[in-house]
């Protein structure tokens, strides 16, 4: 079966593994800072904690910023659901911005318009999380206006575009955002197993993020708000979590992060072969504005709604695992019981039913890429 997504591992990151197996510490090692160090130089993140998923991640930045019960976040239906779920963890509401067709982004138009409406009734969000879907980043300067305009803080969830740029800026930096936050999930663009990462501009919230993720638990000595000498003493000021990544995993991390690059360009170079190869075919294949870089965690193609779920089925049976991404948020029972229903996001919905994901991995061969064009080629 040709997997839609997968890692890449080669012996140096089993070696890396190895060694700190061997070694004394598991968890709370230096792997930890160095990983953080190296994912900081890649995105030019000012601040970057290390943690032990991307879903995680989300949760920590929306605790960092402050939110929680009667405050509003606001997401893109198209996204995995972790996306809004952070909101529902702070049990703060949800609510969506329907997406451009042409990025799949969320749509700013659309966003500046229920902002002025939100404004009017009193409805403001505390919060944007904006998706790169697929790799694409959305359009971050307008965003980033915005959200000076009506007071919000920006969330960049980049779990699909470590390794994208914005124009010249690397997706991280924060440049244009609060918080950016990763996930180093085996289908992202480098793998820690389960993994995730938490990018800051300010110093002070990257302090918070990191006790929040360790239980909110502080060790040093000249923060203390009860002084203590002894040397065992440590204050619990907050209640955290225990988010953790190990060491082991940083070390796969930092290994994966030196392939980066390797990894980005050979995702690039087969989503150009995909768009050569496809193009006389009825797809809708996805575009780069020249601007912007996009690493392409995905490759999602679009078609007749009609025919989708039968070409999914097709290309099951020549042994490719082809997936939907996805399903809108608002369309999930959890998001239903809360109000949400068909027709909310129109958008959204008529893309979900229109879009195909193929397989996109540094290590699919371009025979096997072949074979998926072949595949459909006969299919369609
Ligand atoms: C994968 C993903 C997440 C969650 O990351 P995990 O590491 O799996 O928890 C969040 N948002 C998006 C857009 C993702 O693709």
């Amino acid at each position: 079966m040709i997997p839609y997504g997968r890692q890449s591992v080669g012996q140096a990151e089993i070696d890396a593994v190895v060694e700190v197996l061997r070694g004394e510490k598991w968890t709370q090692g230096p792997k930890i800072g160095e990983f953080e160090l190296a994912l900081s130089a890649k995105t030019s993140a000012p601040f970057v904690a290390a943690v032990c998923n991307g879903t995680a991640a989300l949760h920590l930045a929306c605790l960092a910023l402050d939110l929680g019960p009667g405050d509003r976040l606001w997401a893109t239906p198209i996204s995995f659901v972790a996306s809004a779920n952070c909101a529902r963890y702070c049990g703060a509401e949800v609510d969506f911005i329907d997406i451009d067709p042409q990025t799949r982004n969320l749509s700013v138009g659309k966003l500046a318009q229920k902002l002025q409406r939100a404004k009017a009734e009193n409805r403001l969000p505390k919060i944007l999380v904006a998706v790169h879907f697929a790799g694409l980043p959305c359009d971050m300067a307008a965003i980033w206006e915005l959200s000076q305009e009506y007071g919000f803080s920006v969330i960049e969830d980049a779990a699909h575009a470590l390794g994208s740029f914005y124009r010249d800026t690397a997706i991280g930096s924060c440049r244009y955002s609060h918080i950016t936050t990763f996930s180093f999930h085996p289908v992202k663009t480098i793998a820690t197993g389960e993994g995730g990462a938490v990018c800051c501009r300010s110093e002070e919230l990257g302090q918070r993020i990191k006790m929040l993720a360790s239980h909110g638990i502080e060790r040093n000595a000249q923060n203390f708000t009860h002084h203590q000498q002894q040397p065992w003493y440590y204050e619990q000021q907050l209640l955290g979590f225990n988010y953790r990544l190990t060491d082991i995993q940083a070390a796969l991390g930092v290994v994966q992060l030196q392939r980066l690059g390797e990894f980005v360009a050979k995702r690039r170079e087969l989503v150009t072969r995909y768009n050569q190869l496809l193009t006389t075919l009825p797809l809708t294949l996805p575009v780069e504005p020249p601007q912007h870089l996009a690493a392409w965690h995905i490759y999602v193609v679009e078609m007749a709604p009609q025919i989708r779920d039968a070409v999914i089925a097709r290309l099951h049976e020549r042994k490719i695992a082809s997936n939907v991404h996805y399903h809108p948020i608002h369309l999930q029972p959890h998001y239903r019981k809360l109000g949400f229903t068909e027709g909310d996001f129109p958008e959204a919905e008529a893309y979900a039913r229109r879009a195909l994901t193929l397989p996109l991995y540094p290590e699919l061969s371009f025979a096997e890429q072949d074979q998926v064009v072949s595949a459909l080629e006969s299919v369609l």
